[in-house]
This record gives structure tokens, C-alpha cells and sequence, in this order.
């Protein structure tokens, strides 16, 4: 990094902060007002409001399966559109802005189309353009491939461009603008009382963005760990600083929950009837992976008794299951797998803590919790500062308030003492 050059900033603003006129409007200004405050400016867009959405609702109506290098094709032009319009807006607030394609701004990917990864940022163009005194705005969700064609980051891919970009340019900020107010300790529309977290470590957001929070896409906080890049995730519509991702070692609060995070799109598989020798597990696991299909808990019982079959189950993204079932349709065969079953009705809950790895009873207060909402657990995963139960996609709801409360993550939490005798249930 140079030190004569003028501090660069990165900053994302993702569909509900470019959904409109007004909105694309009122980016252009805040970027502006970077710039005017002496900053280089990279601006990473997404697509406006739910256009990814009907992109691939488009696509669905004249295909079934529709080609995934097409659908890449598709799917980059909600972004290019975009950071045209916001490059014409910040011309006329008397700027020089110049917007680019992920494949001009020199994001290279894998060949993975519509899951590609960055592996390669050629980030001259972007620095000449910065040098020449212009903000720049980028494309996020896609890159070109190294066999040269246009390929998209999976969904919520824009975060990973950001990251990606100010890793490349050496900014010392990439700021993530949406539209709540940073990362909460619960999804604020199930939780009112859910309290915005100032500050979160890259280990805690990754389990966080794993276990369903959707601020931010859990590749970009992969990278930003990896890389060393500073996140600020905060509001587009106001000024107020958001929630910062710092390494854990940089952090002095370590409480011992953080958050209660979920998710509904999840599906269960489960194999029954597998073969219990060396290889099965593996088999079934490579075609999966080979599918591209990111697999989560995964629970296999040893079966009791000479000869016998084992049972294997595990949970995937709803989105992944029609390609995790004809991933494991030849595999089945060939091990003789008896029945495949599928469940699309479940829902997961985890509560997230870094206070967690050394401090006993955390997962029994869990299954309290639970136990008392009359919520039946159907799966347990653990990671040493997480514990996810898989449950009843209805019963998330109810499973997430109760976990906020019992570990009194509120923002009332904080500011009351219970009195001993009387705590939360
Ligand atoms: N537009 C893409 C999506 O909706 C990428 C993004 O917004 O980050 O997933
Ligand atoms: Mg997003």
C-alpha cells in the first residue's frame, strides 16, 4: 500500500438501497460525499430491488433446467444495470464516474457458473480509473471465468465482490450498505427487542452467515478473514455506524452469546439402507461435492448388530436438492442404498458465542429452551462457538424468540438485572 495515495474506501449497496430512482439518487450522494471528503471511491452495486428474483423467474418460464452459462448471462445484467444508472446520477451531481462489468473491473473466477469463485483480482483498470481521478463502479455477483465467459458468485455474491475489491486495492474499509442497521442479535422482524452488535468477530459472523444470517454472504466473510479486510456493515438510509467485523484477537468483549440466527430453507436428506463398510460415506459425500452441493449437519448412526445397515442424514440448501437428488441417484445404485428420503420442511436454529468454548452447559440450556416451547429437536451440530438444532421449519419462529430471551440478548437484557429467582425463561 502507498502512502502518498488518498485513503480508498469500498462500498456495497445492496438491492433495497438501489431499488429506485430516488434510492439509486441517494447512493450517488453518499458516495459522492466520500469523495468529497477526500476519499478514492470504489462503489460495488447489486441488482435493484428483487430484479435477481425475476431474472430467474424469467428463466424458469422458458426452461425447466435452464443452462447454467445462459443463466449466468441473465443473471449479471441486473447489477450492469445498476451501476449504469448510478454512474449517470453521479455524473450530474458533477463527478466523473465510470461504471464497469465484474469481467472489465478483472474479477476472475472458477467455471462453477452460478457458484463461480474468485480466484484472481486484476485490478489495473480499476486503479488507472481511480488515478484518473474517477469513482468507480463495479458490478457486483460476477467475474469472468478462465475460460472467459461471464460467471455469477451465487446469490448474494455482491458482498464477496466488495470484499474482494478492497483486498485487491488495498482499501482500508469495505462498507457494506443495506437496509438494517448492521448485524443484530436476532433478526429484528421476529425479535423486537433484538440488539444491533457494535462489534463481531470474523469467527462469529462466519457461523452466523453459515446458520442463516443474511446480512452478509458467507464467502465474503471467508475472504475478508483470509485477506485481513475491515467490514462495516451499516444502513443505507441513515448515519449511524453499524456493526464493524474485527478479528477476534482485536476484540476485548467476548460474550458468551452473541446472537440466535436461523434458517428455513434448508431441506433434509436421508439414506437408508447403506451399506455399513470403508468407502460408503465417502461415495455419497464425493458426488455431492462434486455437484457443488454445500452439505451442513450431517448425523450417521452405527448400526447395531453384525451385517446390518447404517442410516445417513444430513441437511443441504433447499435451492441445492434437486441437484443433490440427481447427484446421488447413480451412487445409490451402485451401493445399493435402499430408499432415499427428502424433507423440505425443516428449519434450524443456533445461538453463536465465543464465550461458548469455555463455558460448560450452554448446549443444555439450549434443549431447555426447546423442551419447554415444546419444540421436538430432529438433528444437533456443534462447532466450539456454535449449536444448531434442526427443527420444525414452523416452529423456528417461536424456537428463535425463546433462545433470544432465555439468553437474554435484548437489548431490555442488558439494561435490567433480574432479580435472582426471577430470570428469563
Ligand atoms: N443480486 C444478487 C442476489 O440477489 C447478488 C447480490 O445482491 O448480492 O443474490
Ligand atoms: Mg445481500
Amino acid at each position: 500500500m502507498s502512502t502518498s495515495l488518498p485513503p480508498t474506501i469500498v462500498m456495497k449497496f445492496g438491492g433495497t438501497s438501489v431499488a429506485d430512482a430516488a434510492r439509486i439518487k441517494r447512493a450517488a450522494r453518499r458516495i459522492v460525499a466520500q469523495r468529497e471528503a477526500g476519499k478514492r471511491v470504489v462503489a460495488v452495486l447489486s441488482a435493484r430491488g428483487k430484479t435477481t428474483d425475476e431474472l430467474i423467474k424469467m428463466a424458469e418460464e422458458v426452461s425447466p433446467t435452464p443452462d447454467p452459462r445462459e443463466m449466468d448471462m441473465l443473471l449479471s445484467t441486473g447489477e450492469r444495470i445498476s451501476c449504469a444508472l448510478c454512474a449517470m446520477a453521479i455524473n450530474d451531481l458533477q463527478h466523473r464516474a465510470i461504471s464497469l462489468t465484474g469481467s472489465q473491473a478483472g474479477i476472475v473466477t472458477d467455471t462453477s457458473h452460478t457458484k463461480a469463485r474468485i480466484i484472481d483480482v486484476r485490478a489495473e483498470r480499476i486503479r488507472q480509473a481511480l488515478n484518473d481521478d474517477q469513482i468507480v463502479l463495479v458490478a457486483g455477483f460476477q467475474g469472468v471465468s478462465t475460460s472467459r465467459d461471464v460467471t455469477t458468485l451465487g446469490r448474494g455474491g455482491s458482498d464477496t465482490t466488495a470484499v474482494a475489491l478492497a483486498a485487491a486495492i488495498g482499501a482500508e474499509v469495505c462498507e457494506i450498505y443495506t437496509d438494517v442497521a448492521g448485524v443484530f442479535s436476532a433478526d429484528p422482524r421476529l425479535v423486537p427487542d433484538a440488539r444491533k452488535l457494535p462489534l463481531v468477530s470474523f469467527e462469529e459472523m462466519l457461523e452466523m452467515a453459515a446458520s442463516g444470517a443474511k446480512v452478509l454472504q458467507l464467502r465474503s466473510v471467508e475472504y475478508a478473514r483470509t485477506h485481513g479486510v475491515r467490514i462495516h456493515c451499516r444502513s443505507s438510509f441513515e448515519d449511524r455506524p453499524g456493526t464493524v467485523v474485527i478479528g477476534e484477537d482485536e476484540t476485548m468483549e467476548h460474550p458468551l452469546i452473541t446472537a440466535v440466527t436461523h434458517s428455513t430453507e434448508e431441506a433434509r436428506i436421508t439414506l437408508l439402507g447403506v451399506p455399513d463398510r470403508p468407502g460408503a460415506a465417502a461415495a455419497i459425500f464425493n458426488a455431492l461435492a462434486e455437484a457443488n452441493c454445500n452439505v451442513d449437519t450431517i448425523i450417521q448412526n452405527e448400526p447395531l448388530g453384525e451385517g446390518r445397515d447404517a442410516e445417513v442424514s444430513f441437511t443441504i440448501a433447499s435451492e441445492d436438492l434437486r441437484a443433490a437428488e440427481a447427484a446421488l441417484a447413480p451412487v445409490a445404485a451402485e451401493l445399493r442404498i435402499a430408499r432415499i428420503d427428502t424433507d423440505p420442511e425443516i428449519g434450524k436454529v443456533s445461538i453463536v458465542g465465543a464465550g461458548m468454548r469455555s463455558h460448560p452447559g450452554v448446549a443444555a440450556k439450549v434443549f431447555d429452551v426447546l423442551a419447554e416451547q415444546q419444540i421436538n429437536i430432529e438433528m444437533i451440530s456443534t462447532s466450539p462457538i456454535k449449536i444448531s438444532c434442526v427443527i420444525r421449519a414452523d416452529m423456528v419462529e417461536d424456537a428463535v424468540r425463546a433462545l433470544h430471551q432465555a439468553f437474554e440478548l435484548g437489548a431490555a437484557g442488558i439494561e435490567r438485572e433480574r432479580p435472582i429467582g426471577q430470570e428469563a425463561r
